[in-house]
């Protein structure tokens, strides 16, 4: 029985192998339904897709910002919207020392935010920022929706002409391809602006008014303060009611079908493919003008990897001078999920290049210094941290996946040199134990690299930049 500061006692069931490592354990402390470890083995999943976004991100001239966690609740309520799900049902919100904050469920709202407080949006426009972030939704967990999930995500600031639209759909579409996703179809919309809109609800209410009984308690509400989100609910039967329900693409008015008429052009220049979808009216109140979605029918209901639109409004609503913005985010989990299913390549996470396997304090020592050398050139190293023998050590390596070894015993000190032993090919090469020893294993190194090279066994890693591969 172990005391826990953080959450009282944990009763830990341990059962001791003969080797006498831990290999069960049972305790009564589970992670929160909807949440996610992500382990070791997996990490690099997350870092392909975070590099390959960074990268994307910046070649379009967008820079990273990081907000807080958690906002007065108020921002969500007046830029997410009160009639929307998110809202409604799906925000964690804490009672602090007199004030609510919640969790942020999404990157926006916080984003802006800094924005306007930092006064970002003074300076050169268009701002252009973007994020990787958590984000916390009270959601029925299942594939794909999850409590805690990840968004990458990206704003754009000051921009209200067409070609941001066609701007920020094409970085989109950039970062799906080089993360190499396949059968994702974009599909594009456009809800209007309030002038617009104004017309549209009216419709909306007359169209349905007669099913008003059938519709959820939820979406009654919304038929009097905000029609079109009921085109957004799960139910099915609010679903099924709205199937023929008026579309706003039939109220737009000259100025929102002109925007959508160059976004569609522009789109077409740039060889995008695209389907307009008048259903897609997004889950978020702040949207005006174009709406878009990349959807995947690979990983059941939850097919869409990424979602965004331009929300003119928000900026005022929120404070600011009226400026035009746009954006999107995408699931990180959702989008892992579909690479996993494709059978993505994701490069082999690198564990050791070199283990020093030692007999003796003096070698153990010896094994030290090297290996401090060795990472000091940026190489993985690693040496006995655990009192083994020789054969256990060397089974160590060879479970880790090292490289390289070199064994260091008393014979290896008193010659000062070891064999350093390729474990791939079973090669054997000589190397000083002195000053020489990592400038000798970097050109063996670099050798054994270039050799698989030119035969092929190890094929140029997908995701390289920059000459790295990690
Ligand atoms: P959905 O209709 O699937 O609920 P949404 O409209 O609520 O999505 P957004 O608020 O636009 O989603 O969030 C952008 C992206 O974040 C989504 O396209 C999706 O990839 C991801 N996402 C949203 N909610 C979740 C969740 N609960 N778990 C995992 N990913 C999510
Ligand atoms: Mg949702």
């Amino acid at each position: 029985m172990i005391n826990c500061p953080f959450s009282g006692t944990i009763f830990m069931y341990i059962e001791q192998t003969l080797t006498g490592r831990l290999n069960f354990m049972a305790i009564n402390v589970k992670r929160p339904n909807g949440t996610e470890d992500v382990l070791p083995k997996d990490v690099h999943k997350w870092h392909t897709v975070e590099k390959i976004a960074r990268e994307t991100a910046e070649c379009y001239g967008f820079s990273e910002i990081r907000v807080p966690t958690f906002e007065d609740t108020d921002l969500f309520l007046r830029s997410v919207g009160e009639t929307t799900d998110v809202v409604q049902k799906e925000m964690y919100t804490v009672m602090a020392k007199e004030t609510k904050f919640t969790l942020r469920p999404e990157g926006t709202a916080g984003t802006i935010r800094a924005m306007l407080q930092n006064g970002l949006l003074n300076e050169a426009l268009p701002q252009r920022v973007y994020y990787i972030l958590s984000c916390f939704r009270h959601e029925r967990p299942q594939a794909g929706r999850l409590r805690e999930f990840h968004q990458f995500g990206l704003e754009m600031a000051g921009s209200e002409s067409p070609t941001a639209d066609a701007e920020v759909i094409s970085l989109a579409k950039t970062l799906l391809d080089r993360l190499e996703l396949k059968n994702i179809e974009l599909n594009i919309n456009s809800i209007g602006c309030p002038t617009c809109r104004a017309k549209y609800y009216e419709a909306l209410r007359a169209y349905f008014e007669p099913h008003k009984e059938e519709l959820c308690d939820t979406c009654r509400e919304r038929l009097v303060k905000n029609p079109m989100r009921i085109l957004d609910c799960k139910s099915p039967i609010c679903g099924e009611i709205g199937k023929d329900a008026p579309m706003i693409l039939d109220y737009l008015c000259e100025e929102c079908s002109d925007h959508f008429e160059k976004v569609k052009k522009y789109l077409t220049n740039l060889g995008i493919e695209y389907k307009v979808n008048p259903k897609i009216v997004r889950g978020l109140d702040y949207y005006t003008k174009t709406v878009f979605e990349f959807i995947t029918t690979e990983i059941g209901a939850q097919g869409t990897v990424c979602a965004g639109g331009r929300y003119d409004g928000l900026i005022e609503q929120l404070g600011g001078h009226p400026t035009p913005a746009l954006g999107f985010a995408t699931g990180i989990e959702r989008l892992l999920l579909v690479m996993d299913k494709q059978g993505c390549d994701f490069l082999t996470p690198k564990t050791c290049d070199l283990y020093f396997a030692t007999m003796g304090d003096a070698a153990l020592e010896k094994a030290m210094e090297l290996t401090r050398e060795l990472r000091e050139l940026g190489y993985r190293a690693e040496f006995d941290l655990m009192n083994r023998g020789l054969k256990a050590q060397m089974k160590y390596a060879n479970k880790i996946g090292a490289a390289f070894t070199v064994v260091i015993g008393d014979n290896e000190l008193a010659e000062g040199k070891a064999m350093l032993k390729n474990m791939d090919s079973g090669e054997d090469v000589p190397v000083p134990l002195n000053d020489k020893f990592t400038a000798n294993f970097d050109s063996v190194f670099i050798d054994r690299m270039m050799a698989s090279f030119d035969t092929g066994d190890m094929p140029l890693p997908m995701f390289q930049t920059n000459g790295e591969n990690n």
